[in-house]
């Protein structure tokens, strides 16, 4: 946890410039000539001051990131990738410490300051996945922080013994238990969500459960899982929730007030073969959005940087956002709408953690259409990447 002062720095809506220090890695002030003998300080020349970005949902275990590169082989459809990823991963040296490592520092430099990534558990990989990704945290030494789930991407119930191993996971300090399409891919909703509910009250984890399923059987899940959230104590988010996106008006709107009712989060990756989440109406409603970037270069995409800006302009494109203050929306589930979904806080406020990233550029909406290299990445107060490249 260190100390720094940032100068001359330009915080979003404010007329003019002004300094923020950290003490102890949280912001402990802010205003013209904060006092701040003996603190490191960094002149920004005006530059915009962002929280750091949050990058919500990422399978950094699943990367290539730094090696060579291969082509993409999965034939198309969720089952298929599944299998391809299963099947090719040991030949590539999936998980990979190195590849993960490699990533993380991309996102670093690109400004992401927290990371909550899925990481996959099997009965054929056990916890290797897991381990891979604390070990490059550790070579990481602080510059990023990230939580884990506990994710059955192979299946939970159609794979037995994957529950056990998802409980080795928690009792080993994981953050969160995942789930998967609990009827398109597992065809048993009730059971799928009695283990996964079941793992969150015995460890005390958040819950995170991706779902593709669309149109009807997708907005029902939405219920069963909104259901489960009111009735359990844990922190619950839901990825993707294409259904919500596609949903008629009247069951997008009740979907809308549950989901605000019963405190559930949701992170999307703005996929463009999918509807685009009603981000207005879930802002309005007090739903928290956060933003990742899903895969980067793996055996389920090709694509993907790591960078947030550029998730944020994608979701920006997806939303059909042109306005600065609707461009903003989407940044915001880059930053503040991350930090939200992972239990956080993010700003400028004494007490907000000293996590952030300046770019050249005079708003939100600039930096989202521009995305400058990011001029410094801060995290806890500890200058951790300057111009692109690790400090
Ligand atoms: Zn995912």
């Amino acid at each position: 946890m260190s100390d720094l002062l940032l100068r001359d720095a330009l915080i979003p809506g404010a007329d003019s410039p002004a300094d923020l220090l950290v003490r102890d890695g949280v912001v402990a002030a802010t205003g013209r000539g904060a006092a701040a003998d003996g603190v490191p300080a960094e002149d920004l020349g005006g530059k915009l001051l962002l929280p750091g970005f949050v990058d919500a949902h990422a399978h950094v275990d699943k990367t290539l990131w730094g090696g060579p590169w291969v082509p993409h082989t999965a034939a198309p459809g969720l089952a298929a990738k599944i299998r391809n990823g299963v099947e090719r991963r040991a030949e590539l040296g999936l998980p990979s410490a190195d590849h993960i490592t490699a990533l993380l520092g991309q996102m670093i430099v690109s400004g992401t300051t927290h990371v909550r990534t899925h990481v996959d558990v099997d009965t054929v990989m056990g916890l290797a996945a897991v381990e891979a990704v604390r070990e490059a945290l550790a070579r990481l030494d602080g510059r990023i922080t990230a939580e884990l789930v506990a994710f059955p991407q192979a299946g939970l119930l159609t794979r037995p013994g994957t529950a056990e191993l998802m409980g080795r996971a928690l009792a080993a300090g994981v953050e969160l238990v995942g789930g998967i399409d609990p009827a398109g891919l597992e065809n048993d909703p009730v059971e799928h969500l009695d283990v996964v509910f079941g793992l969150a009250e015995e460890h005390g984890s958040g819950v995170d459960i991706h779902l593709h399923d669309g149109g009807a059987l997708g907005a029902w899940q939405f219920e069963l899982i909104i259901d489960r959230a009111l009735a359990a104590s844990a922190r619950v988010n839901i990825s993707h929730g294409f259904a919500l996106g596609e949903a008629p008006q009247p069951v997008q709107d009740r979907l809308v007030a549950r989901l605000a009712e019963a405190g559930v989060t949701l992170t999307t990756v703005a996929p463009s073969s999918a509807p685009s989440l009603p981000l207005a109406a879930l802002r309005e409603a007090g739903v928290a959005v956060g933003a990742g970037n899903d895969g980067v270069r793996d055996l389920w995409s090709p694509y993907g940087t790591g960078d947030m800006l550029e998730r944020a302009l994608f979701l920006a494109q997806r939303a059909r956002f042109v306005r600065d203050e609707e461009i903003g929306i989407a940044l915001e589930a880059a930053t503040t709408g991350g930090a939200r979904v992972t239990g956080r806080r993010a700003g400028y406020a004494p007490g907000d953690p000293g996590d952030f990233v300046v770019v050249a550029a005079r708003t939100p909406a600039e930096a989202v259409c521009v995305r400058p290299v990011r001029s410094l990445v801060v995290k806890a107060g500890r200058v951790v990447a300057r111009d692109g490249h690790l400090v």
